[in-house]
This record gives structure tokens, C-alpha cells and sequence, in this order.
């Protein structure tokens, strides 16, 4: 059996979402309303402590339609470099919302305060552009997982509100970090105008993900999903998975975190320069492989024949996310794999 690392989307849905989603009642979604679909908005309100909610098809799909629900055309988006949205989103931001954005100096996700202070600009002046919404993301990808303090959220918050900056939280873990955290969602969630979370990802659904914010932010937002084409009427079907998502799902990350620690020690008792255990706060482990002399694209090459896909997130680094489907005896025959490869790559010369 191959063990899938190369991320938490590879969760298959549970027997109990398969039928839920065999008897949920469905309505068309764009018409008179889908019943499921509005009762899973109306939970991911619930759980985020916010007015409403919105169905939407993907992450992306959300992010995208929560800046052009925010920003007028224009508008300045104060972010840290290595979101999500920046990396892997298809410059969304600027070709759809017609936003500019200006990346800050971040440590593990979490941008200078200081130079957030500099950056925030309440008005349109004749030599800068009016900040539109300030961004976060956690658990943040790109840092490895890493769980943004509520510390730092809270004092994000407090500088955006003094320009009048709304604040969109990219929560597509938001459950991973609120574990982390051992905290309810909604502690995160109440240092945000707007979230986005994903269902489709650790808590095993197979489509979708919802953005929160107030009854207002919500109605221009479906308004926008209409225009990316994300009014997808019975959408029950799909809804219904993600309400038990919600409802059974979420209990149960700690298990992929103590996973991911157990994996991350592994793999610094192989090599310490691999891995620093410390840092694997969720369910994402980040390896470094450049001790090997060997690329991320020939370590993963190696581990997949071995049975382990790994994800190369750079030329030197590996990505391994744990999930559902990686239990106590997947995590040993990955680590297994990871040592064996590291002894043939250090065993035979380099090229
Ligand atoms: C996966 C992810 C997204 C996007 O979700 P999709 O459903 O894949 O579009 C956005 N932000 C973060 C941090 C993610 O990990």
C-alpha cells in the first residue's frame, strides 16, 4: 500500500459523509436555496462566531471572492511572501481583483509589526495607494505548518482597525491551528472580519470550503461568486460531507499532529540537519534534504519507489502533511523509507 504524504487532500470521505450525502435534501443553490448547503453555512457561522457564511468550491474560490467582496480596485493588500494566495493561487489579486499587494517581513508567517505599522495607509494620497485589507494565513503553509500566536493576530487587528483596514484570515488548517492552539475556532476566527476554511483538506470531505464574516461582507461575496462561476446549484450533495466534516471531523487532528511529531523525530534521529522536531506545530513537516547532496525531486523519486509520496516544495526541501489515512504504522514505514534513502545517498557518490 502506497503511504500518501503529499498532503491532507488526499483524505477520502468517511462512511457517514457518503451517507449523508445519499440522503440530504437538496434545493437549487442560485434559485430558491439548497437546505444542506444553508445549513452548513449557517455551522460555519456557528463554529467562527461570525453572521454568515458561504459555500464556495475551493479555497482559491473563497480567498477570491473574499478580496473582491473587500478591496475596491486598487487597493493595497499587506501581506507576508510566502502566503498561499501569492504562491500557488494563479495571481487571482491582480488579474481578477485588480489589487496590488506589498509583501512584509515575516517570521514563521507572522509579519513585522512594525513594518505593518509603516505599511497600513488609511486614505488614496497623490504618491500612495489606500491599504484595501491586510492578510494572514494559519496554520501557515509555506512556514511549515506553523500556527500563528493570538497575541500576534490580536495586535494585527488592533493596527488594521486604526487605519480601517478589514483583515482576511487564509484559515484553510483553521482546525489544525485551533488544535494547536487548544483553543475553539472561533478564538482565531475573532481576530478576523473574513475567514476562509477548508473542508476538503485533514477533515476528510471531498469538495469545498466556506467563508465567514458579517451578514453584509457575505451578501456582496455571493454576489462575486456568482461571477467566477461558483453558484453551483444542488450543492447539498457535496454540503452534506462537509457538515459532518464539521461535526465529527474536527476532534480528531491532534492525532495527525502527534503523527506529524513522531514523524519529524524520526527523521532528526536519521540526520539531524533533516528536520527540527520543534517545528512541526500541526500536521505538516518540513524536511531539508541539502546534507544529502541530493535534489527534493530525487529524494522523492527515491521515496516513491519505495512506497512514500513526498511532496518537493523547493529544490531542497520535502513536504509531508499528515492526515487520516497515515496512522502509527504508515508514519514507521515512512521514516523506514527516509532512512533507507539516506543511506544509498550516502552510501554511492553524488552524480
Ligand atoms: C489548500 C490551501 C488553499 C486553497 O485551497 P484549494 O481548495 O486548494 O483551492 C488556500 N490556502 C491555504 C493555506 C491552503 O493550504
Amino acid at each position: 500500500m502506497t503511504i500518501d504524504l503529499r498532503s491532507d487532500t488526499v483524505t477520502k470521505p468517511t462512511e457517514a459523509m457518503l451517507e449523508r450525502m445519499r440522503t440530504a435534501e437538496l434545493g437549487d443553490d442560485s434559485r430558491d436555496g439548497d437546505p444542506t448547503v444553508m445549513a452548513l453555512e449557517a455551522l460555519a457561522a456557528e463554529r467562527t462566531g461570525k453572521e454568515a457564511g458561504l459555500f464556495v468550491a475551493s479555497g482559491t474560490m473563497g480567498n477570491l471572492v473574499a478580496l473582491l467582496a473587500h478591496a475596491d480596485r486598487g487597493g493595497e493588500v499587506l501581506c507576508d511572501t510566502g502566503i498561499h494566495m501569492l504562491r500557488s493561487e494563479m495571481g487571482g489579486i491582480a488579474s481578477i481583483a485588480g489589487l496590488f499587494f506589498r509583501t512584509l517581513p515575516a517570521r514563521r508567517g507572522a509579519v513585522d509589526l512594525d513594518a505593518l505599522a509603516d505599511a497600513l495607509h488609511s486614505r488614496l494620497t497623490p504618491s500612495r495607494l489606500a491599504t484595501g485589507l491586510v492578510w494572514m494565513e494559519t496554520s501557515h503553509n509555506d512556514a511549515g505548518g506553523a500556527v500563528l500566536p493570538l497575541e500576534h493576530m490580536k495586535a494585527v487587528r488592533a493596527l488594521a482597525d486604526d487605519h480601517g483596514a478589514p483583515v482576511h484570515v487564509d484559515g484553510a488548517r483553521l482546525f489544525n491551528a485551533a488544535c494547536a492552539l487548544g483553543v475553539e475556532a472561533k478564538a482565531i476566527a475573532d481576530h478576523a472580519d473574513s475567514l476562509m476554511f477548508c473542508i476538503s483538506k485533514g477533515l476528510s470531505a471531498p469538495i469545498g470550503s466556506l467563508l465567514v464574516g458579517s451578514r453584509d461582507f457575505i451578501t456582496r461575496a455571493r454576489a462575486f461568486r456568482r461571477m467566477v462561476g461558483g453558484a453551483m446549484r444542488q450543492a447539498g450533495i457535496i454540503a452534506a460531507a462537509g457538515i459532518v466534516a464539521l461535526e465529527e471531523m474536527t476532534g480528531r487532528l491532534a492525532e495527525d499532529h502527534r503523527m506529524a511529531k513522531r514523524l519529524a523525530r524520526g527523521l532528526a534521529a536519521i540526520d539531524g540537519s533533516l528536520t527540527d522536531p520543534a517545528l512541526a506545530e500541526t500536521n505538516i513537516v518540513r524536511i531539508d534534504v541539502a546534507a544529502s547532496e541530493r535534489d527534493a525531486d530525487q529524494w522523492t523519486r527515491a521515496l516513491a519507489a519505495r512506497g512514500v509520496l513526498a511532496g518537493a516544495w523547493t529544490s531542497r526541501q520535502i513536504r509531508c502533511v499528515t492526515h487520516r489515512h497515515t496512522g502509527p504504522a504508515e508514519i514507521e514505514k515512512a521514516i523506514a523509507a527516509f532512512a533507507e534513502t539516506w543511506r544509498d545517498f550516502n552510501t554511492a557518490p553524488s552524480r
